[in-house]
C-alpha cells in the first residue's frame, strides 16, 4: 500500500509498504482522510519523531474493510473514527478508564505508524462508527474535536459566560463554535487581522487585539503554547475567573512576577487539559464530537482549508507552513 512515510528530519516520501496482516481483534482501516496536526510540523522540521523511519498520522476516519477474527462482522462497510490512543489496560489509570493518563500507551502517527497510508489496521476497542452519511473528510476532526470538547467541559455553567479564546488555530476554533453553540459569548484573542474575515464568516463577532485595553473575561483558554499569549489569558482574566491551558508550548513558559501576583491576588483558577476521555463510564468526549461535527458540519468543513493526496509527501507540510493563504486544517484524503 501507498504511505507518506517521514524518513528523516524534514524528508517525506510517498513510497510502497508493507500492510499489517495480523487481526486477532482489530479491523482493517481504509483511510478516507488523515488531517495534518501543528504536532506533526515539530515531527516533520524539528527533530521530532521517535524513529524514523515512520508513518505519522493520528487525526483520521475512514472505512471498514476486513474485520480480524472475534470481531463482529456487521462492522463491516461502516464508517469510523479512531481514537489514536492504545492504552496499556493495566495501569492505575487505565483501570479507572482514564486512558488519556496512562503511563504506558502506544499512539497512532508517534509511537507507531499512522494513517497517512492507504490503509491503517486498529483494535476494534479504538473504533467509534460514525454515521453512514458523515463526511469522512469532516470525522477526521474527531480527534482535535474531542480535545476541544474536553475544554469547554471544564467550564461550569457555560451558558452567558463570558469565554476568550488565545489562539485561532484548529482547537482554538472548535473550542470557540462549541462554546457558542453551548451559549457563552466568546470572543478570540487576535494580533492582526488575517483570520479576522475567516473567525467573523464562521459567526464569531468578539475581538480583542492583542496589547489593547479590553473588558475582563470570566475564562480565558490558551491554545497557542507560547508566552505572550499566556501573559493575555492573565490579564484579561476577571478576578475569581479561570483560565484553561491547551496548547502544547514551544518553549519554557515564564510569567512576569506582577503577573503571577495576579494569579494569587485574584485566586484564579488555571487547570491543563491533555487529551479527550474516551469509553469512559461518566463521559465520552469522541461521542460529543462525533455528534457536534455530524449537526454543525457545514460550518465545521469550512476548517478544512488544505486538501492533499498521499503522493504530496512533503510539499503538503511545506505548503501548510509557506503558504501566504489562510490555512487552518490541511487534510490527506484518498479517494
Ligand atoms: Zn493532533
Ligand atoms: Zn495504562
Amino acid at each position: 500500500m501507498k504511505a507518506c512515510v517521514l524518513k528523516e528530519n524534514k524528508v517525506v516520501e510517498c513510497e510502497e509498504i508493507a500492510m499489517v496482516q495480523n487481526f486477532e481483534n482489530h479491523v482493517l482501516i481504509k483511510v478516507k482522510a488523515c488531517g495534518i496536526c501543528s504536532s506533526d510540523f515539530n515531527r516533520v522540521y524539528r527533530n521530532g519523531a521517535y524513529f524514523y523511519p515512520i508513518v505519522l498520522g493520528h487525526e483520521f476516519s475512514g472505512e471498514i474493510v476486513e474485520c480480524g477474527n472475534r470481531v463482529n462482522n456487521d462492522l463491516l462497510g461502516k464508517k469510523a473514527a479512531v481514537f489514536p490512543l492504545l492504552p496499556c489496560f493495566e495501569c492505575e489509570f487505565c483501570l479507572q478508564k482514564m486512558y488519556a493518563q496512562c503511563k504506558n500507551y502506544n499512539y497512532f502517527g508517534s509511537r507507531k505508524y499512522g494513517a497517512m497510508a492507504e490503509y491503517v489496521t486498529v483494535p476494534v476497542w479504538n473504533i467509534k462508527v460514525i454515521p453512514d452519511d458523515m463526511d469522512c473528510t469532516v470525522a477526521a476532526l474527531a480527534e482535535p474535536c474531542a480535545v476541544a470538547v474536553h475544554t469547554v467541559d471544564k467550564i461550569d455553567n457555560l451558558n452567558n459566560k463570558t469565554v476568550c479564546v488565545s489562539g485561532s488555530g484548529t482547537i482554538g476554533i472548535l473550542i470557540g463554535l462549541i462554546a457558542k453553540i453551548g451559549g457563552a459569548e466568546v470572543s478570540f484573542i487576535l494580533r492582526n487581522d488575517k483570520k479576522l474575515d475567516f473567525l467573523k464568516s464562521l459567526g464569531f463577532k468578539n475581538f480583542v487585539y492583542e496589547g489593547t485595553e479590553s473588558k475582563s473575561f470570566d475564562t480565558l483558554i490558551e491554545c497557542v503554547g507560547a508566552n505572550s499569549s499566556l501573559e493575555n489569558c492573565v490579564k484579561y482574566v476577571k478576578s475569581k475567573g479561570q483560565i484553561i491551558l491547551v496548547g502544547n508550548p514551544n518553549g519554557d513558559m515564564t510569567l512576569e512576577k506582577k503577573l503571577y501576583w495576579k494569579i494569587l491576588r485574584s485566586e484564579l483558577n488555571v487547570c491543563g487539559v491533555w487529551n479527550s476521555s474516551y469509553k469512559n463510564s461518566e463521559t465520552d468526549d469522541w461521542d460529543k464530537a462525533i455528534d457536534f461535527l455530524y449537526k454543525n458540519s457545514s460550518i465545521v468543513s469550512k476548517l478544512i482549508t488544505n486538501k492533499f493526496k498521499l503522493e504530496d509527501g512533503i510539499k503538503a507540510f511545506d505548503e501548510m507552513v509557506n503558504s501566504d493563504k489562510l490555512c487552518i486544517k490541511g487534510v490527506f484524503i484518498n479517494e
